[in-house]
Protein backbone atom coordinates (compact mmCIF):
# COMPACT_ATOMS: atom_id res chain seq x y z
CA UNK A 1 0.00 0.00 0.00
CA UNK A 2 1.03 3.39 -0.93
CA UNK A 3 2.45 5.73 1.79
CA UNK A 4 0.53 9.34 2.39
CA UNK A 5 3.11 12.14 1.89
CA UNK A 6 2.79 15.89 3.12
CA UNK A 7 0.62 16.77 -0.52
CA UNK A 8 -1.53 13.85 -1.03
CA UNK A 9 -4.39 12.28 0.72
CA UNK A 10 -5.22 8.81 0.85
CA UNK A 11 -8.87 7.58 0.02
CA UNK A 12 -10.14 4.28 -0.13
CA UNK A 13 -12.65 4.27 -2.66
CA UNK A 14 -15.30 1.88 -3.46
CA UNK A 15 -16.06 3.36 -6.50
CA UNK A 16 -18.82 1.03 -8.35
CA UNK A 17 -22.08 2.23 -6.84
CA UNK A 18 -24.86 0.05 -5.91
CA UNK A 19 -24.23 -3.81 -5.83
CA UNK A 20 -25.68 -5.21 -9.08
CA UNK A 21 -24.38 -8.76 -8.02
CA UNK A 22 -22.66 -9.33 -11.08
CA UNK A 23 -18.40 -9.29 -11.10
CA UNK A 24 -16.87 -5.77 -10.68
CA UNK A 25 -14.44 -4.88 -12.89
CA UNK A 26 -11.75 -2.42 -13.47
CA UNK A 27 -9.68 -1.53 -16.47
CA UNK A 28 -6.71 0.53 -16.49
CA UNK A 29 -6.73 2.60 -19.64
CA UNK A 30 -9.15 4.05 -21.75
CA UNK A 31 -7.45 3.72 -24.95
CA UNK A 32 -8.79 2.11 -27.86
CA UNK A 33 -8.48 -1.47 -26.44
CA UNK A 34 -9.69 -0.80 -23.19
CA UNK A 35 -12.68 1.62 -24.53
CA UNK A 36 -14.27 -0.87 -26.59
CA UNK A 37 -13.73 -3.88 -23.62
CA UNK A 38 -15.47 -1.63 -21.49
CA UNK A 39 -18.15 -1.25 -23.48
CA UNK A 40 -18.86 -4.64 -24.40
CA UNK A 41 -18.43 -5.66 -20.47
CA UNK A 42 -21.08 -3.15 -20.07
CA UNK A 43 -22.91 -4.67 -22.86
CA UNK A 44 -22.72 -7.60 -21.07
CA UNK A 45 -23.75 -6.10 -17.41
CA UNK A 46 -20.72 -5.93 -16.07
CA UNK A 47 -19.86 -3.27 -12.93
CA UNK A 48 -17.06 -1.34 -14.85
CA UNK A 49 -14.50 1.27 -13.21
CA UNK A 50 -12.75 2.53 -16.54
CA UNK A 51 -9.71 4.70 -15.32
CA UNK A 52 -7.71 6.96 -17.83
CA UNK A 53 -3.77 8.72 -17.08
CA UNK A 54 -4.58 11.21 -19.25
CA UNK A 55 -7.62 13.88 -19.55
CA UNK A 56 -10.65 13.52 -21.54
CA UNK A 57 -9.73 13.40 -25.40
CA UNK A 58 -12.96 15.06 -26.39
CA UNK A 59 -12.62 18.09 -24.24
CA UNK A 60 -8.65 19.09 -24.54
CA UNK A 61 -7.44 20.57 -27.66
CA UNK A 62 -8.07 17.44 -29.93
CA UNK A 63 -5.84 19.09 -32.86
CA UNK A 64 -2.75 17.66 -31.52
CA UNK A 65 -3.98 14.44 -30.99
CA UNK A 66 -6.22 15.06 -34.85
CA UNK A 67 -3.57 14.19 -37.17
CA UNK A 68 -2.49 10.97 -35.78
CA UNK A 69 -4.67 8.94 -37.82
CA UNK A 70 -4.23 4.92 -38.11
CA UNK A 71 -5.38 2.04 -40.61
CA UNK A 72 -8.34 0.37 -39.87
CA UNK A 73 -9.48 -2.97 -41.55
CA UNK A 74 -11.35 -5.98 -41.06
CA UNK A 75 -10.04 -7.71 -37.94
CA UNK A 76 -10.73 -4.48 -35.93
CA UNK A 77 -14.50 -3.89 -38.20
CA UNK A 78 -15.42 -7.33 -36.90
CA UNK A 79 -14.68 -6.53 -33.39
CA UNK A 80 -16.53 -3.58 -32.93
CA UNK A 81 -19.73 -4.96 -35.10
CA UNK A 82 -19.51 -7.52 -32.35
CA UNK A 83 -20.08 -3.91 -30.17
CA UNK A 84 -22.62 -2.47 -32.60
CA UNK A 85 -20.76 0.39 -33.29
CA UNK A 86 -19.17 -0.03 -36.18
CA UNK A 87 -21.78 2.09 -38.42
CA UNK A 88 -20.87 5.04 -36.64
CA UNK A 89 -17.31 4.72 -37.59
CA UNK A 90 -17.34 4.66 -41.09
CA UNK A 91 -18.62 7.86 -41.69
CA UNK A 92 -15.09 8.64 -39.90
CA UNK A 93 -13.34 6.14 -42.05
CA UNK A 94 -11.23 7.31 -45.91
CA UNK A 95 -10.72 4.16 -48.05
CA UNK A 96 -7.54 3.22 -49.04
CA UNK A 97 -7.58 0.93 -52.05
CA UNK A 98 -3.41 0.50 -52.25
CA UNK A 99 -0.48 1.71 -51.73
CA UNK A 100 0.97 4.51 -54.02
CA UNK A 101 4.43 4.32 -54.37
CA UNK A 102 7.11 7.12 -55.06
CA UNK A 103 9.53 6.88 -56.68
CA UNK A 104 12.87 8.93 -56.14
CA UNK A 105 12.31 10.72 -59.54
CA UNK A 106 8.75 11.57 -58.36
CA UNK A 107 6.82 8.77 -60.20
CA UNK A 108 4.03 7.20 -59.17
CA UNK A 109 2.29 3.81 -59.44
CA UNK A 110 -1.09 2.68 -57.42
CA UNK A 111 0.01 -1.18 -56.49
CA UNK A 112 -3.88 -2.21 -54.91
CA UNK A 113 -4.02 -4.24 -51.92
CA UNK A 114 -6.03 -7.08 -53.45
CA UNK A 115 -8.06 -7.86 -56.73
CA UNK A 116 -10.92 -8.60 -54.84
CA UNK A 117 -14.08 -5.21 -54.65
CA UNK A 118 -14.67 -4.62 -50.84
CA UNK A 119 -11.17 -5.36 -50.15
CA UNK A 120 -9.28 -2.19 -48.84
CA UNK A 121 -7.92 -0.51 -45.72
CA UNK A 122 -9.06 2.43 -44.20
CA UNK A 123 -7.60 5.85 -42.69
CA UNK A 124 -9.21 6.97 -39.14
CA UNK A 125 -8.14 9.46 -36.98
CA UNK A 126 -7.14 7.75 -33.99
CA UNK A 127 -8.82 10.74 -31.49
CA UNK A 128 -12.14 10.58 -33.07
CA UNK A 129 -12.31 7.15 -32.88
CA UNK A 130 -11.41 6.61 -28.84
CA UNK A 131 -13.72 9.43 -28.29
CA UNK A 132 -16.37 7.76 -29.91
CA UNK A 133 -15.78 4.67 -28.18
CA UNK A 134 -15.90 6.80 -24.80
CA UNK A 135 -19.16 8.46 -26.02
CA UNK A 136 -20.94 4.80 -26.66
CA UNK A 137 -19.22 3.45 -23.23
CA UNK A 138 -20.75 6.41 -21.02
CA UNK A 139 -23.83 6.06 -22.44
CA UNK A 140 -24.05 2.44 -19.57
CA UNK A 141 -24.57 3.46 -15.98
CA UNK A 142 -22.85 0.18 -14.81
CA UNK A 143 -20.00 1.95 -15.95
CA UNK A 144 -17.61 4.76 -13.75
CA UNK A 145 -15.53 6.73 -16.43
CA UNK A 146 -12.54 8.76 -14.30
CA UNK A 147 -9.95 10.41 -16.60
CA UNK A 148 -6.78 11.78 -14.72
CA UNK A 149 -6.10 9.10 -12.96
CA UNK A 150 -3.08 7.08 -13.41
CA UNK A 151 -2.32 3.86 -11.92
CA UNK A 152 0.79 3.71 -9.84
CA UNK A 153 0.77 0.20 -8.30
CA UNK A 154 -1.50 -2.77 -8.55
CA UNK A 155 -1.09 -5.89 -5.49
CA UNK A 156 -1.83 -8.93 -7.14
CA UNK A 157 -2.56 -10.66 -4.63
CA UNK A 158 -5.26 -8.58 -3.37
CA UNK A 159 -6.98 -7.24 -6.37
CA UNK A 160 -6.63 -3.48 -5.47
CA UNK A 161 -5.13 -0.98 -7.84
CA UNK A 162 -3.69 2.39 -6.53
CA UNK A 163 -4.19 5.72 -8.35
CA UNK A 164 -3.23 8.82 -8.45
CA UNK A 165 -6.00 11.48 -9.48
CA UNK A 166 -5.12 14.33 -10.30
CA UNK A 167 -8.46 16.10 -10.30
CA UNK A 168 -8.07 16.11 -6.63
CA UNK A 169 -4.72 15.59 -5.66
CA UNK A 170 -4.88 12.23 -3.48
CA UNK A 171 -4.20 8.77 -4.15
CA UNK A 172 -7.08 5.83 -4.40
CA UNK A 173 -7.60 2.61 -3.82
CA UNK A 174 -9.67 0.36 -6.15
CA UNK A 175 -10.51 -3.20 -5.44
CA UNK A 176 -12.17 -5.17 -8.05
CA UNK A 177 -13.13 -8.87 -8.93
CA UNK A 178 -11.55 -8.95 -12.26
CA UNK A 179 -8.35 -6.30 -13.06
CA UNK A 180 -7.86 -5.47 -17.08
CA UNK A 181 -4.20 -4.15 -18.23
CA UNK A 182 -5.14 -2.03 -21.26
CA UNK A 183 -2.51 0.26 -20.74
CA UNK A 184 -0.49 0.07 -23.98
CA UNK A 185 3.22 -0.38 -23.85
CA UNK A 186 4.10 0.60 -20.92
CA UNK A 187 1.72 -0.92 -18.79
CA UNK A 188 1.92 -0.68 -14.82
CA UNK A 189 0.26 -4.05 -14.07
CA UNK A 190 2.79 -6.08 -16.87
CA UNK A 191 5.42 -4.64 -14.76
CA UNK A 192 3.65 -6.08 -11.52
CA UNK A 193 3.93 -9.39 -13.34
CA UNK A 194 7.35 -9.20 -14.33
CA UNK A 195 8.42 -8.13 -10.62
CA UNK A 196 5.88 -11.45 -9.00
CA UNK A 197 8.54 -14.16 -8.60
CA UNK A 198 5.84 -16.34 -8.38
CA UNK A 199 4.55 -16.43 -12.08
CA UNK A 200 7.49 -17.06 -13.63
CA UNK A 201 6.72 -14.29 -16.43
CA UNK A 202 8.67 -14.30 -19.37
CA UNK A 203 9.09 -11.12 -21.42
CA UNK A 204 10.76 -9.59 -24.09
CA UNK A 205 11.07 -6.26 -25.73
CA UNK A 206 12.68 -5.37 -29.11
CA UNK A 207 13.47 -2.29 -30.52
CA UNK A 208 14.16 -1.30 -33.81
CA UNK A 209 16.94 0.94 -34.40
CA UNK A 210 14.58 3.20 -36.65
CA UNK A 211 12.09 5.65 -34.89
CA UNK A 212 9.12 7.63 -36.32
CA UNK A 213 8.50 11.34 -36.46
CA UNK A 214 5.07 12.80 -37.10
CA UNK A 215 4.95 15.77 -40.03
CA UNK A 216 1.98 16.43 -42.37
CA UNK A 217 0.56 17.71 -45.66
CA UNK A 218 -2.17 20.20 -45.51
CA UNK A 219 -5.22 20.40 -47.23
CA UNK A 220 -5.25 22.70 -50.39
CA UNK A 221 -6.83 26.11 -49.82
CA UNK A 222 -10.70 25.13 -50.53
CA UNK A 223 -10.31 22.11 -47.99
CA UNK A 224 -9.29 19.15 -50.82
CA UNK A 225 -6.57 16.96 -50.68
CA UNK A 226 -2.94 17.75 -52.27
CA UNK A 227 -2.37 14.38 -53.42
CA UNK A 228 -4.48 11.42 -54.47
CA UNK A 229 -7.25 10.55 -51.75
CA UNK A 230 -7.61 6.54 -51.54
CA UNK A 231 -4.47 5.45 -50.75
CA UNK A 232 -1.29 4.92 -48.44
CA UNK A 233 1.09 6.92 -50.28
CA UNK A 234 4.56 4.93 -49.54
CA UNK A 235 8.20 6.64 -50.39
CA UNK A 236 10.55 3.75 -49.92
CA UNK A 237 14.01 4.30 -49.57
CA UNK A 238 15.84 1.27 -48.37
CA UNK A 239 17.19 2.26 -44.99
CA UNK A 240 14.57 5.28 -44.77
CA UNK A 241 10.52 5.62 -45.30
CA UNK A 242 7.99 7.72 -45.42
CA UNK A 243 4.46 7.32 -45.90
CA UNK A 244 1.53 9.10 -45.73
CA UNK A 245 -2.63 8.60 -44.87
CA UNK A 246 -4.98 11.04 -45.52
CA UNK A 247 -6.57 12.85 -42.95
CA UNK A 248 -11.22 13.75 -43.84
CA UNK A 249 -10.42 17.74 -43.30
CA UNK A 250 -8.09 16.85 -46.41
CA UNK A 251 -4.88 16.70 -44.71
CA UNK A 252 -2.18 14.31 -44.55
CA UNK A 253 -0.50 12.41 -41.61
CA UNK A 254 2.64 11.81 -42.83
CA UNK A 255 5.21 9.84 -40.97
CA UNK A 256 9.15 9.28 -41.08
CA UNK A 257 11.07 6.17 -40.26
CA UNK A 258 14.56 7.32 -40.18
CA UNK A 259 17.49 5.33 -38.08
CA UNK A 260 17.92 7.37 -34.64
CA UNK A 261 21.66 7.22 -35.21
CA UNK A 262 24.64 5.61 -36.62
CA UNK A 263 23.56 6.62 -40.77
CA UNK A 264 24.19 9.55 -42.36
CA UNK A 265 20.64 10.30 -42.54
CA UNK A 266 19.53 9.78 -38.89
CA UNK A 267 17.45 11.53 -36.44
CA UNK A 268 21.09 12.56 -34.71
CA UNK A 269 22.39 13.79 -37.65
CA UNK A 270 19.41 15.68 -39.43
CA UNK A 271 20.14 18.46 -36.83
CA UNK A 272 20.04 21.64 -39.26
CA UNK A 273 17.06 23.32 -40.93
CA UNK A 274 19.36 23.31 -44.05
CA UNK A 275 19.78 19.57 -43.56
CA UNK A 276 16.35 18.28 -43.25
CA UNK A 277 15.49 20.17 -46.19
CA UNK A 278 18.45 18.90 -48.32
CA UNK A 279 17.31 15.47 -47.32
CA UNK A 280 13.75 15.87 -48.37
CA UNK A 281 14.59 17.91 -51.68
CA UNK A 282 17.20 15.24 -52.55
CA UNK A 283 15.36 11.75 -51.24
CA UNK A 284 11.62 13.31 -51.00
CA UNK A 285 11.17 15.67 -53.44
CA UNK A 286 7.39 15.82 -54.77
CA UNK A 287 6.57 14.72 -50.66
CA UNK A 288 8.82 18.14 -50.08
CA UNK A 289 6.58 20.43 -52.40
CA UNK A 290 3.29 19.46 -50.68
CA UNK A 291 5.08 20.26 -46.90
CA UNK A 292 5.31 24.16 -46.58
CA UNK A 293 5.71 23.34 -42.31
CA UNK A 294 8.18 20.70 -43.08
CA UNK A 295 11.25 22.39 -41.24
CA UNK A 296 8.58 23.52 -38.39
CA UNK A 297 7.58 19.96 -37.98
CA UNK A 298 10.44 18.50 -38.17
CA UNK A 299 12.23 20.43 -35.06
CA UNK A 300 9.13 20.50 -33.09
CA UNK A 301 7.75 17.07 -33.05
CA UNK A 302 9.02 14.28 -30.93
CA UNK A 303 10.71 11.12 -32.25
CA UNK A 304 8.95 8.21 -31.00
CA UNK A 305 10.43 4.52 -30.72
CA UNK A 306 9.50 1.23 -32.25
CA UNK A 307 9.18 -1.94 -30.35
CA UNK A 308 7.88 -5.73 -30.39
CA UNK A 309 6.81 -6.62 -27.00
CA UNK A 310 6.00 -10.45 -26.24
CA UNK A 311 5.29 -11.70 -22.71
CA UNK A 312 3.93 -14.29 -21.01
CA UNK A 313 1.11 -15.44 -19.58
CA UNK A 314 -0.89 -12.54 -19.93
CA UNK A 315 -2.75 -13.30 -16.87
CA UNK A 316 -2.76 -14.11 -13.05
CA UNK A 317 -5.04 -16.61 -11.17
CA UNK A 318 -8.32 -15.73 -13.01
CA UNK A 319 -7.87 -12.20 -11.69
CA UNK A 320 -6.05 -10.32 -13.89
CA UNK A 321 -5.71 -9.96 -17.72
CA UNK A 322 -3.06 -7.89 -19.69
CA UNK A 323 -5.34 -7.35 -23.63
CA UNK A 324 -3.76 -5.21 -26.66
CA UNK A 325 -0.73 -3.26 -26.61
CA UNK A 326 -0.14 -4.32 -22.96
CA UNK A 327 0.26 -7.85 -24.04
CA UNK A 328 1.86 -7.42 -27.01
CA UNK A 329 2.94 -4.35 -28.78
CA UNK A 330 4.23 -4.12 -32.15
CA UNK A 331 5.81 -1.64 -34.05
CA UNK A 332 3.01 0.03 -36.97
CA UNK A 333 4.55 -1.80 -40.18
CA UNK A 334 0.94 -4.10 -40.93
CA UNK A 335 -1.28 -1.48 -39.59
CA UNK A 336 -2.63 -3.76 -37.54
CA UNK A 337 -1.50 -3.08 -33.57
CA UNK A 338 -5.05 -1.28 -33.07
CA UNK A 339 -6.88 -4.28 -34.82
CA UNK A 340 -5.49 -6.94 -33.11
CA UNK A 341 -6.29 -4.97 -30.05
CA UNK A 342 -10.06 -4.45 -31.07
CA UNK A 343 -9.75 -8.45 -31.98
CA UNK A 344 -8.28 -9.30 -28.77
CA UNK A 345 -11.90 -7.95 -27.21
CA UNK A 346 -13.93 -10.31 -29.82
CA UNK A 347 -11.97 -13.63 -29.20
CA UNK A 348 -12.14 -13.03 -25.10
CA UNK A 349 -15.77 -12.39 -25.57
CA UNK A 350 -16.26 -15.63 -27.18
CA UNK A 351 -14.34 -17.40 -23.92
CA UNK A 352 -16.30 -15.27 -21.71
CA UNK A 353 -19.98 -16.44 -23.72
CA UNK A 354 -18.47 -20.17 -23.28
CA UNK A 355 -17.35 -20.01 -19.79
CA UNK A 356 -19.33 -16.74 -18.28
CA UNK A 357 -18.03 -16.73 -14.33
CA UNK A 358 -15.15 -18.23 -14.60
CA UNK A 359 -12.19 -16.26 -15.26
CA UNK A 360 -9.49 -18.73 -14.64
CA UNK A 361 -11.01 -20.88 -17.45
CA UNK A 362 -11.36 -17.82 -19.52
CA UNK A 363 -8.02 -16.47 -19.48
CA UNK A 364 -6.33 -19.37 -19.76
CA UNK A 365 -8.27 -20.26 -23.04
CA UNK A 366 -8.05 -16.99 -24.11
CA UNK A 367 -4.17 -16.61 -23.84
CA UNK A 368 -4.31 -20.71 -25.35
CA UNK A 369 -5.73 -19.58 -28.53
CA UNK A 370 -4.18 -16.08 -28.86
CA UNK A 371 -0.51 -15.67 -27.54
CA UNK A 372 0.90 -17.25 -31.22
CA UNK A 373 -1.45 -14.91 -33.27
CA UNK A 374 0.09 -11.87 -30.76
CA UNK A 375 3.32 -13.48 -31.75
CA UNK A 376 2.65 -13.70 -35.40
CA UNK A 377 1.64 -10.43 -35.75
CA UNK A 378 4.19 -9.24 -33.88
CA UNK A 379 6.70 -10.70 -36.36
CA UNK A 380 4.53 -9.84 -39.51
CA UNK A 381 4.77 -6.58 -38.57
CA UNK A 382 8.45 -6.75 -38.31
CA UNK A 383 8.92 -8.87 -41.72
CA UNK A 384 6.89 -5.86 -42.96
CA UNK A 385 8.85 -3.05 -42.66
CA UNK A 386 11.63 -4.50 -44.23
CA UNK A 387 9.29 -4.86 -47.31
CA UNK A 388 8.10 -1.90 -47.20
CA UNK A 389 11.10 0.19 -46.98
CA UNK A 390 13.46 -2.19 -49.16
CA UNK A 391 11.03 -4.59 -51.57
CA UNK A 392 7.84 -2.58 -52.82
CA UNK A 393 9.96 -1.36 -55.68
CA UNK A 394 12.03 -3.97 -56.26
CA UNK A 395 11.38 -5.95 -59.65
CA UNK A 396 11.31 -9.31 -57.68
CA UNK A 397 8.78 -8.22 -55.56
CA UNK A 398 6.66 -5.95 -58.07
CA UNK A 399 6.45 -8.86 -60.53
CA UNK A 400 5.14 -10.90 -57.37
CA UNK A 401 2.10 -8.54 -56.58
CA UNK A 402 1.38 -8.38 -60.43
CA UNK A 403 1.17 -12.31 -60.18
CA UNK A 404 -0.79 -12.54 -56.86
CA UNK A 405 -3.19 -9.98 -58.47
CA UNK A 406 -4.12 -11.97 -61.30
CA UNK A 407 -4.36 -14.82 -59.24
CA UNK A 408 -6.55 -12.88 -56.77
CA UNK A 409 -9.19 -12.42 -59.77
CA UNK A 410 -9.31 -15.41 -60.90
CA UNK A 411 -9.09 -18.02 -58.50
CA UNK A 412 -9.42 -18.47 -54.91
CA UNK A 413 -6.46 -16.82 -53.46
CA UNK A 414 -5.48 -14.51 -50.42
CA UNK A 415 -1.70 -13.47 -50.69
CA UNK A 416 -0.34 -12.49 -47.19
CA UNK A 417 -1.32 -9.42 -46.85
CA UNK A 418 -4.84 -10.39 -47.78
CA UNK A 419 -4.94 -13.03 -45.10
CA UNK A 420 -3.53 -10.91 -42.37
CA UNK A 421 -5.78 -7.83 -43.10
CA UNK A 422 -9.23 -8.64 -44.71
CA UNK A 423 -9.29 -12.83 -43.78
CA UNK A 424 -10.65 -12.01 -39.98
CA UNK A 425 -12.12 -15.87 -40.01
CA UNK A 426 -8.10 -16.49 -39.98
CA UNK A 427 -5.97 -16.59 -37.31
CA UNK A 428 -2.73 -14.11 -37.67
CA UNK A 429 -0.90 -17.26 -36.98
CA UNK A 430 -2.28 -19.34 -39.88
CA UNK A 431 -1.77 -16.46 -42.27
CA UNK A 432 1.67 -15.98 -41.68
CA UNK A 433 2.66 -19.97 -42.27
CA UNK A 434 0.64 -20.24 -45.35
CA UNK A 435 1.82 -16.68 -46.73
CA UNK A 436 5.32 -16.99 -45.74
CA UNK A 437 4.63 -20.67 -47.57
CA UNK A 438 3.41 -18.76 -50.87
CA UNK A 439 6.11 -16.17 -50.86
CA UNK A 440 8.82 -18.61 -50.56
CA UNK A 441 7.46 -20.34 -53.68
CA UNK A 442 6.67 -17.60 -55.82
CA UNK A 443 9.85 -15.35 -55.09
CA UNK A 444 11.80 -18.45 -55.89
CA UNK A 445 9.87 -19.17 -58.98
CA UNK A 446 10.10 -15.81 -60.55
CA UNK A 447 13.93 -15.38 -59.51
CA UNK A 448 15.00 -18.84 -61.30
CA UNK A 449 13.23 -17.54 -64.69
CA UNK A 450 10.42 -20.45 -64.02
CA UNK A 451 7.91 -18.60 -65.35
CA UNK A 452 8.48 -18.36 -69.03
CA UNK A 453 5.84 -19.99 -71.28
CA UNK A 454 3.37 -20.87 -68.27
CA UNK A 455 0.13 -20.35 -68.65
CA UNK A 456 -1.68 -18.51 -65.71
CA UNK A 457 -3.83 -21.80 -64.79
CA UNK A 458 -0.46 -24.06 -65.15
CA UNK A 459 1.59 -21.18 -62.78
CA UNK A 460 -1.13 -21.62 -59.84
CA UNK A 461 -1.25 -25.06 -59.35
CA UNK A 462 2.78 -24.93 -59.27
CA UNK A 463 2.10 -22.47 -56.62
CA UNK A 464 -0.09 -24.59 -54.50
CA UNK A 465 1.74 -27.67 -55.28
CA UNK A 466 4.73 -25.72 -53.80
CA UNK A 467 2.88 -24.00 -50.75
CA UNK A 468 1.42 -27.79 -49.77
CA UNK A 469 4.96 -29.43 -50.00
CA UNK A 470 6.69 -26.73 -47.72
CA UNK A 471 3.39 -26.68 -45.34
CA UNK A 472 3.85 -30.19 -44.86
CA UNK A 473 7.56 -30.16 -44.50
CA UNK A 474 6.84 -27.70 -41.50
CA UNK A 475 4.01 -30.43 -39.99
CA UNK A 476 6.88 -32.95 -40.48
CA UNK A 477 9.60 -30.53 -38.62
CA UNK A 478 6.96 -29.75 -35.87
CA UNK A 479 6.27 -32.94 -34.74
CA UNK A 480 9.44 -34.08 -34.68
CA UNK A 481 10.19 -31.07 -32.20
CA UNK A 482 7.98 -32.56 -30.10
C1 LIG B 1 3.34 5.42 -35.31
C2 LIG B 1 2.29 4.40 -35.06
C3 LIG B 1 1.40 4.08 -36.06
C4 LIG B 1 0.43 3.10 -35.85
N1 LIG B 1 -0.40 2.78 -36.87
C5 LIG B 1 -1.33 1.81 -36.69
C6 LIG B 1 -2.23 1.48 -37.75
O1 LIG B 1 -2.17 2.05 -38.84
N2 LIG B 1 -3.16 0.50 -37.53
C7 LIG B 1 -3.23 -0.17 -36.34
O2 LIG B 1 -4.07 -1.07 -36.23
N3 LIG B 1 -2.40 0.13 -35.33
C8 LIG B 1 -1.46 1.10 -35.47
N4 LIG B 1 -0.62 1.43 -34.44
C9 LIG B 1 -0.72 0.68 -33.18
C10 LIG B 1 -1.82 1.20 -32.27
O3 LIG B 1 -1.60 2.56 -32.00
C11 LIG B 1 -1.81 0.41 -30.96
O4 LIG B 1 -1.71 -0.95 -31.21
C12 LIG B 1 -3.10 0.69 -30.19
O5 LIG B 1 -3.14 2.04 -29.83
C13 LIG B 1 -3.17 -0.20 -28.96
O6 LIG B 1 -4.28 0.17 -28.18
P1 LIG B 1 -4.24 -0.01 -26.59
O7 LIG B 1 -5.53 0.56 -26.13
O8 LIG B 1 -3.87 -1.39 -26.26
O9 LIG B 1 -3.03 0.90 -26.12
P2 LIG B 1 -2.94 2.49 -26.14
O10 LIG B 1 -3.57 3.05 -27.36
O11 LIG B 1 -1.52 2.82 -25.87
O12 LIG B 1 -3.84 2.94 -24.91
C14 LIG B 1 -3.44 2.76 -23.59
C15 LIG B 1 -4.19 3.76 -22.73
O13 LIG B 1 -3.85 3.54 -21.38
C16 LIG B 1 -3.54 4.78 -20.77
N5 LIG B 1 -2.59 4.51 -19.69
C17 LIG B 1 -1.28 4.18 -19.79
N6 LIG B 1 -0.75 3.97 -18.58
C18 LIG B 1 -1.75 4.16 -17.69
C19 LIG B 1 -1.82 4.11 -16.29
N7 LIG B 1 -0.74 3.82 -15.55
N8 LIG B 1 -3.00 4.35 -15.69
C20 LIG B 1 -4.11 4.66 -16.42
N9 LIG B 1 -4.09 4.75 -17.77
C21 LIG B 1 -2.93 4.50 -18.39
C22 LIG B 1 -2.93 5.62 -21.87
O14 LIG B 1 -3.00 7.00 -21.58
C23 LIG B 1 -3.80 5.21 -23.05
O15 LIG B 1 -4.97 5.99 -23.15
C24 LIG B 1 0.36 2.42 -34.62
C25 LIG B 1 1.25 2.74 -33.60
C26 LIG B 1 2.21 3.72 -33.81
C27 LIG B 1 3.17 4.04 -32.71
Amino acid sequence: MKKENSNTKMKKVFPFGEDLGGAKILIIGAGLCGSLLALRLAQRGYQIELREERSDLRKTDISAGKSINLAFSDRGIKALKMAGVVDKVFPLCIPMTGRMIHSIESETFLSPYSARDGEYINSVSRGQLNGLLLDEVEKFDNVNLQFNCGCTSVDLENNTATFFDKNYNQEEMVTADVIFGADGAGSILRKEMFLQREILFSYSQQFLEHGYKELSIPPTESGGFKTYKNALHIWPRGEYMLIALPNLDGSFTVTLFLPHNNSVYSFSELNTDEKVSNFFQKQFPDALELMPNLIDEFQNNPVGNLGTIKCSPWSYKGKTLLIGDAAHAVVPFYGQGMNASFEDVFVLDKFIDRHEGDWSKIFDEYEKERKRDADAIGDLAVENFYEMRDHVSNPIFKKKREIEIEFEKRFSYYSKYSMVTFREDMGYDEAMRIGNAQDKTLLNLIANNKLEGLEIEELFELVKKGVSEILDDDKVSKMMQH
